[in-house]
This record gives structure tokens, C-alpha cells and sequence, in this order.
């Protein structure tokens, strides 16, 4: 290999030293790659452990197109979770969940509900963006996963509302379609879990925000009650 004929995806340097190995006649390197820790449930602390123990991720594909990890944010004594499905352009800029179009209206949502966007916590089942927002495959939501799982545990909410359906049938395991799911009370994780649609989905079709309201009022009223 001559080094005009260096593929583009190796570095000169790289490239030089795999054509010394060829040259002493030696066909396959094999590669030690680095461990990377799994994440032990129950092993964290708090929420700011748990971000640094993310910080630079590489445990899916999607570690190589990603501009900023989306941890989540708001609130880590919240009694109230939002759970979306992965960040967006806008998310992925600014390293923040629901900061684009679907997230200005889930603040309207959130405030509808009495509450403050920074009294809730707001986050997803990915953290990372998928290339051209494409759906999520099920090698990443296997890896990305126990991340939610924990700050569900640390967080502790009493009421998880999931948006759209990919969180819904992510987080509870089923294949329901969300028009079945949405406006019922699940549980997911030992955390009642109340499913609806995704507000990116409302801005489409802005007549069922009347539906998303429903779905809060239980919430809202099961927060405040008693048993809540
Ligand atoms: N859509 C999502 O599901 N999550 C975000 O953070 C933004 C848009």
C-alpha cells in the first residue's frame, strides 16, 4: 500500500505502520480494545455520579455522530418524569432534552399541569441523537437503558409520563400501540407510569392536544391527592 493508496479513514501515521507489519509478512493484527465499565444498578450515588460515569460514552454506534450526550434535566427530587424518546438536532446542540419546538410545548404542558419546567425532571430514552432523527434500534436502547433505570431509582418519582410511543413501548415493554396505551395508568420500574403522545405529534396534528390534556389532569390530580 503506497501512501497515495492510504484509505481515507486512516491516519498517514496508521497506515504507515500497518504496511510495516505487512512487510514482515504478518496478515492479521488483532485489536485490545479497551473495557468499557457497565453500569452496576444501584451503584450511583446521586445524578451528577451518574453523568460524569456517562461522560464520553462509546457504548453504541450512536457515540459517533453525536454532538452532546442528553443526560436530562431539571429537578432531582422531582415528583414528576418526562420521558421522551432521544434528543433531536436542537437537543444534541445544546446537550439539553426538550429544548426544540416539541420541547416548547411540553413546557406549556408542564405549566398547564401548575408546574415549573425546573420543577420536573425532563429526559429520554436515548441519549444521543439518532443520525436524521431515524427510530432507535434496539442495540442502543439496550445500551442506553440502564441509565434511565437509574435515574428513575435516584429521582424516585411518583408518576413517569412517557411521550409518544416509542418511550411508552420502551420503557414498558410492549408493543401496545400508543392509542391503546395513552390515558391509562401503567407501571413501569415500581413507578406508576401514565403514557400520551408526544408533543411533536401534537404540533402535527394539534387536535388531540385536547386528549395529552385529559392524560395530564389525571396526573395533576393524582399528584395532588392524598395516595400521591
Ligand atoms: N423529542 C424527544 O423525544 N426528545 C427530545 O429531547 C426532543 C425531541
Amino acid at each position: 500500500m503506497g501512501p497515495g493508496k492510504t484509505p481515507h479513514f486512516l491516519g498517514e501515521e496508521t497506515a504507515r505502520g500497518l504496511e510495516f507489519f505487512r512487510d514482515l509478512g504478518i496478515q492479521d493484527l488483532f485489536l485490545d480494545t479497551p473495557s468499557v465499565p457497565s453500569l452496576a444498578a444501584g451503584s450511583m450515588p446521586d445524578l451528577p455520579a451518574l453523568q460524569r460515569f456517562l461522560a464520553g460514552c462509546p457504548r453504541c454506534k450512536l457515540s459517533g455522530s453525536r454532538t452532546n450526550i442528553v443526560f436530562g434535566q431539571g429537578n432531582p427530587n422531582a415528583d414528576l418524569m418526562f420521558v421522551g424518546e432521544a434528543p433531536g438536532r436542537d437537543e444534541d446542540e445544546q446537550g439539553l432534552a426538550f429544548v426544540g419546538r416539541a420541547g416548547q410545548l411540553l413546557t406549556k404542558i408542564i405549566e398547564a399541569m401548575g408546574k415549573k419546567r425546573e420543577e420536573v425532571w425532563i429526559s429520554n430514552i436515548l441519549k444521543c441523537r439518532p443520525p436524521n432523527n431515524r427510530n432507535p434500534e434496539s442495540d442502543e436502547v439496550a445500551s442506553c437503558m440502564p441509565f434511565l433505570e437509574e435515574q428513575i431509582r435516584l429521582i424516585s418519582p411518583r408518576v413517569i409520563v412517557t411521550l409518544g410511543t416509542f418511550a411508552a413501548q420502551a420503557l414498558l415493554e410492549t408493543d401496545e400501540p400508543i392509542g391503546r396505551m395513552r390515558g391509562q395508568w401503567r407501571s413501569a420500574r415500581g413507578v406508576r407510569v401514565m403514557p400520551t403522545f408526544h408533543p411533536a405529534f401534537l404540533l402535527r396534528s394539534p387536535d388531540r392536544k385536547k386528549d395529552v390534556w385529559e392524560d395530564m389532569k389525571k396526573v395533576r390530580d393524582y399528584l395532588a391527592s392524598p395516595q400521591g
